[in-house]
């Protein structure tokens, strides 16, 4: 069955839209994802070659770290990706999906550094720190 989805940052200035099934949602509690948004992530993940993105000269990307990169707009501050620079994978935020996002919550990972103001108490698994159990991209 075919599956399409579309989302963008908050002032539209960056679109995207992805064709096939989506990852489940991944929330990351790392240092750098509750930097970078005030809180943690959360993230499904698509292959390159799945996803079109509109508005690259708003969409800026701070290498974070030696091994991947995060992107958001430069006209709002609106946190959209995530991608490792070697992968033909990108993570992206789930709260930037138009409705029906057609996404379920997956998992937690990186819990040993998460925020210390809140509970997961939702019942998913959770990981201290990433886990090869969890699949980059949809199959
Ligand atoms: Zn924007
Ligand atoms: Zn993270």
């Amino acid at each position: 069955m075919d599956e399409n989805h579309s989302g963008s940052c908050l002032c539209g200035a960056v679109r995207f839209r992805t064709r096939g099934p989506l990852r489940g949602v991944v929330y990351c509690h790392c240092s750098q994802c509750r930097k970078q948004t005030g809180h943690f992530v959360a993230a499904t993940s698509s292959k390159d070659a799945d996803i079109d993105i509109e508005g690259a000269d708003a969409l800026t990307w701070y290498g974070a770290s030696e091994v991947a990169k995060r992107g958001f707009c430069r006209s709002c501050g609106s946190v959209l990706f995530w991608k490792h620079n070697e992968l033909d994978t990108i993570s992206i935020m789930a709260g930037s999906f138009d409705r029906p996002s057609g996404l379920s919550a997956e998992s937690h990972i990186f819990v040993g550094d998460k925020g210390d103001y809140y509970a997961i108490d939702d019942g998913l698994p959770q990981f201290e720190k990433s886990t090869p159990s969890i699949k980059v991209a949809g199959e």
